[in-house]
This record gives C-alpha cells, structure tokens and sequence, in this order.
C-alpha cells in the first residue's frame, strides 16, 4: 500500500512565487467580486432566497479557479461573472414583470400557523420542521400557539407572526420543551388538551386521537396572554 504522501497533500508545489501569484489573484478576484455583487445593484444581504444562493454558488466557483490554480486565467472568469450577470438581470426583469416566473424563483409565503392552529397539508402532515419553528416562536416570546392568529414562513426564510389581541388568544399547544415533552397518549382529567401533532385544542375526558389529524399525543393546553 502506498504511503500518505503528507507534502503532497499540504505543499504540493508551492514555493515563494507561488504564493505572492496565489496573493495577487486572490486580491484581483476579491476585488472582481465585490465590483460584481455591486453591480446586480442589491444594497446588502439579510436573507438570500434560493435564486441569489445559486447565482453566490456559481459565482464562487468562478472566482475561486483563478485564485487557486495556475491553470486558470482571470479573463475567462470575469466572462461567466458577465453571463451570470446578463443571466441575473434578465431574469429579475422577468420576475418583476410576471408573479408567476418570481413565484417558481423564489417561491411563495406559506402558512405555518392559522387561527391558533399549525397548517397540514393534504396527507394530515404539519407543514414544516416543528422543532426549528418552536425555536423561533420562543424567540418572539411566545409560549403557546393559542397567542398566534397566523405565522408565515416568507420566501427569505423568516417567519412573520401576526397575534391575536389578549382578549382573543385562544387555549393553545405549550412550545415551550419542559410542558411540550409532557405529551402523553394518558389523559388524567377532564380538561382541555393541545394535540402535540396539529395543535387542535379538544375537551378530553379520556384517551382518544385528534380528530383533526388522527394523532395521540396530548398536552394540557396553556391559555396565557402573550408577555410583552
Ligand atoms: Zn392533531
């Protein structure tokens, strides 16, 4: 068995010029991208929608070639920076003019929560990744999903909340993990429950599925106004 060829895989042949060619492109490159990203005429960067990312991923790659390797010149790069550009104004031309081209691009709001309750889709599946959406209702402050009259999962990636006044929040699904983790198939005594599934609230007697999305798993529904 051959050996690990440890130079090889540190060095390989770098020397004192090669390192001040690789400094020089790296700075050239830098400075092409930064001239770029300036060009597609976006103020800054909050959120990416999944169009950007893939022009940031093309974009990379072109520009990292020249930085690294002593094969690649810095002409045919700065042409794909050109293309991805033509490509990117073009299409944003088109999106701005037609919904439905900036709906396939960057998709559309979803619902994540309406009128207290979580979205499902047809199959009776809660729309989304329930622990990463607790996250960010715990960072708004939130403590049940009765506080809530609608979540929205933007294109951007953020959630948007719109709640409900005190006098309307509704008996709602504890999100917060040391009440949530006390779900249990058990219902004790008589009272209202949140599903842990859907988060419909029901008045249980005794063990039964949600009657909305056929789940088991019960928690005793909090009805607190929202800490402000
Ligand atoms: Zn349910």
């Amino acid at each position: 068995m051959a050996s690990l060829d440890w130079k090889n895989i540190f060095l390989n042949d770098l020397d004192f010029t090669i390192a001040v060619e690789i400094g020089m492109r790296t700075i050239i490159m830098f400075a092409l991208v930064l001239i770029f990203l300036r060009s597609t005429g976006k103020k800054g960067v909050r959120q990416l929608s999944i169009f950007e990312v893939a022009i940031i991923i093309a974009l990379g790659s072109a520009a990292g070639d020249p930085m690294l390797s002593g094969e690649s010149a810095i002409i045919p790069s700065v042409l794909v920076f050109f293309v991805i550009l033509l490509v990117y104004r073009i299409i944003t031309f088109f999106a701005a003019k037609y919904q439905k081209i900036e709906n396939i691009l960057e998709g559309v709001p979803m619902y994540i929560v309406e009128d207290g309750k979580f979205t499902m889709n047809e199959e009776g599946d809660a729309n989304f990744a329930q622990d990463e959406f607790f996250a960010e209702m715990r960072v708004k402050g939130i403590e049940h999903v009765g506080q809530v009259r609608a979540a929205l999962l933007e294109t951007n990636g953020q959630v948007s909340f719109l709640f409900f006044d005190d006098e309307e929040v509704k008996p709602g699904l504890p999100i917060y993990p040391k009440i949530y983790n006390k779900k249990s198939k058990v219902i004790a005594n008589a009272g209202l429950y949140a599903c842990t599934h859907c988060a419909e609230v029901l008045h249980l007697r005794s063990q039964q599925a949600c009657s909305r999305c056929n789940r088991e798993e019960w928690v005793a529904a909090m009805d607190d106004k929202r800490i402000k």
